[in-house]
């Protein structure tokens, strides 16, 4: 079983209430090979929601507003559901505070991207799960 990004599923559960759909994603979860889920959402995050990345080991929205424990709390929520699953990969969502892998953005919200994974990402690995990032 594989966890994926909601958003990569066809869910419009981004910050800007759009999803960011890929067909090869969509076709594993019809086979019943994999479950969406979205971090951000299971943490009690709003949709839709100010944009946040990594700042100094703190999430922080756009407008300057700390949400690290919510991103905290949807990784552990979502872990859950992968340790229910007996998931053993997951493929997420590039770039993302939550779903990054490898790369994220670099806090300034311009779109530069640094070395790093996101909230969700980090939480997967240290609990053994291989992660892909998807495009
Ligand atoms: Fe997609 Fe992950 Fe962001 Fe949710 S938290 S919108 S699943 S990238």
């Amino acid at each position: 079983m594989k966890i994926v990004s909601a958003c990569l599923a066809g869910v419009e559960c981004r910050y800007d209430c759009k999803s960011q759909e890929r067909a090869e994603i969509i076709e594993i979860v019809e086979r019943g090979e994999a479950i969406p889920v979205c971090p951000e959402q299971l943490g009690g995050l709003p949709t839709p929601r100010t944009p946040a990345e990594l700042i100094e080991k703190k999430i922080i929205t756009r407008d300057g507003k700390d949400v690290t424990n919510k991103y905290n709390l949807g990784a552990e929520q979502a872990l859950k559901i992968a340790k229910l699953s007996n998931a053993t990969e997951a493929l997420l969502k590039s770039k993302s505070p939550m779903c990054g892998c490898g790369k994220i953005y670099d806090g300034t919200f311009t779109g530069n991207l640094i070395e790093g994974d996101g909230v969700f990402t980090k939480l997967l690995k240290e609990n053994g799960v291989i992660v892909k990032s998807i495009d």
